[in-house]
């Protein structure tokens, strides 16, 4: 099947699947109701997944945010996976063609330049929120994921994509199935840890393409238009957070202020007590203030965030076969 084709036939059957499985639970959910099997397989399997996303998937492996133990690299890019997203490579070639275009045109999925029409608005919401997962360019891994291209490894984990995915449907079919000691419980974790999670995950990452480059605080004067959105911060780990990230693309933590709350910086320094994560990056306190105090639309023009962050992750892959 050629590339294009698979694009559009993951993008319908992500929507339709995960919509037809939500659908299902909320049907059968009338008979057996909606109890902490359910509830406890969905928190766990979300969990797993945004931080797949959030912290495996972009902070670091699309930004090179921090450095990790060989185990935690690979379990980020397969709880990473389970979120439907697309494989690894795939997914960082596409979100640094995202910092190197941001709302112009090349991103593949900003909110703005949808005509001239009264709709306009509607029209860039939709295609930034869900139309791109279907039309948007194939993107150059070649040239927007070099880094990883060279490593065996992900390359190996990337590969694998589908088979992450049928995991991520897989474990809490069994867990549920184990816990009641029953298939009705199998099914009914495959519907609340499976479906409906990869449904309530695919949608609210997805609104940090459209809302939170449409509706939110602006403190930074910079190229684009991502916002702070605080109503998604806590659902996506700290990924709200959006233009903070956007100012510091190279950080390990989004929310820069005490109050601006961060799960996925908080597993982040979780795994570096454990020793399993170290060398997290943090914008200084200085460079804050000056990005705060100075408007300057041209602040990450001399450098693209995506050129940076292959440039810094490909030196800590020199070890590896080129
Ligand atoms: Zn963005
Ligand atoms: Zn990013």
């Amino acid at each position: 099947m050629r590339l294009e084709q698979a694009k559009k036939l993951h993008a319908v059957a992500v929507i339709i699947l995960s919509l037809g499985g939500t659908v299902a639970a909320g049907v059968l959910a009338r008979r057996w109701g909606v109890g902490p099997l359910e509830l406890g397989l969905l928190g766990l399997m979300y969990s797993l997944s945004m931080v797949g996303i959030t912290v495996g998937f972009h902070r670091g492996f699309a930004h090179g945010a921090f450095e990790a133990a060989p185990w935690v690299r690979a379990a980020l890019a397969i709880f990473g996976s389970m979120a439907c997203q697309g494989p690894l490579i795939y997914w960082v070639a596409n979100h640094r063609t995202h910092h190197r275009f941001t709302d112009a045109p090349g991103d593949p999925h900003s909110p703005y330049f949808h005509g001239s029409t009264p709709l306009r608005g509607l029209r860039g919401i939709w295609h930034a929120h869900i139309g791109w997962t279907y039309s948007h360019a194939i993107p150059d891994t070649v040239t927007y994921a070099k880094d990883l291209l060279r490593s065996s490894e992900l390359r190996r984990l990337s590969g694998l994509y589908f088979v992450w995915v049928g995991l991520g449907l897989a474990l809490p079919a069994l867990l549920g199935g184990l816990l009641t000691l029953s298939l009705e419980g199998a099914l009914r974790g495959l519907l609340w840890g499976g479906f409906v999670r990869i449904f309530v995950a695919y949608q609210i990452s997805l609104a940090i393409g459209s809302l939170a480059h449409s509706h939110g605080s602006r403190p930074f004067r910079i190229r684009g238009q991502s916002a702070n959105n605080a109503l998604l911060a806590l659902p996506t780990f700290g990924e709200g957070w959006h233009q903070n990230h956007h100012a510091f693309p190279y950080s390990g933590v989004f929310g820069l202020e005490w109050w601006q709350i961060d799960l996925g910086a908080m597993v982040l320094r979780a795994l570096e007590v454990l020793g399993q994560v170290r060398n997290i990056k943090r914008p200084p306190e200085s460079a804050i203030s000056a990005r705060l105090a100075t408007p300057d639309t041209d602040w990450g023009m001399e450098e693209s965030p995506a050129e940076r962050a292959a440039r810094h992750v490909a030196s800590r892959n020199t070890s590896l076969p080129q």
